[in-house]
C-alpha cells in the first residue's frame, strides 16, 4: 500500500477548491478558506502521512497538478 506525505502551502492556497473536486476525501477548507489535508483518524493539516490505496494514489496526484498555484506538495514515502 503506498506511503505518501502529502502537503498543502497555506501561503499559496487560494481557495481555488480544485483539490477537493479530485480528491474530495482528502481535501477540506478550514475556517480561513485554505485547504487542509484530512487524514483517516480525522485529523486535518497542512500536511499528513497518509496509507492510501493505488487509486487514491491517483486522486491525490491529479489533485496535484489541478492546483493553479501548485499549492499541493505530494512526495512518496513508500510507492
Ligand atoms: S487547488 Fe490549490 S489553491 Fe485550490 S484549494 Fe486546493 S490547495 Fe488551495
Amino acid at each position: 500500500m503506498p506511503k505518501l506525505k502529502v502537503t498543502v502551502d497555506p501561503d499559496l492556497c487560494i481557495a481555488a477548491a480544485s483539490c477537493m473536486g479530485s480528491a474530495p476525501k482528502f481535501f477540506h477548507m478550514d475556517d480561513d478558506n485554505r485547504a487542509v489535508v484530512a487524514a483517516a483518524d480525522g485529523s486535518e493539516a497542512f500536511f499528513q502521512i497518509l496509507d492510501v490505496t493505488d487509486a487514491e494514489k491517483a486522486d491525490l496526484l491529479e489533485a496535484t497538478s489541478s492546483c493553479p498555484t501548485t499549492a499541493i506538495t505530494v512526495e512518496v514515502v513508500v510507492s
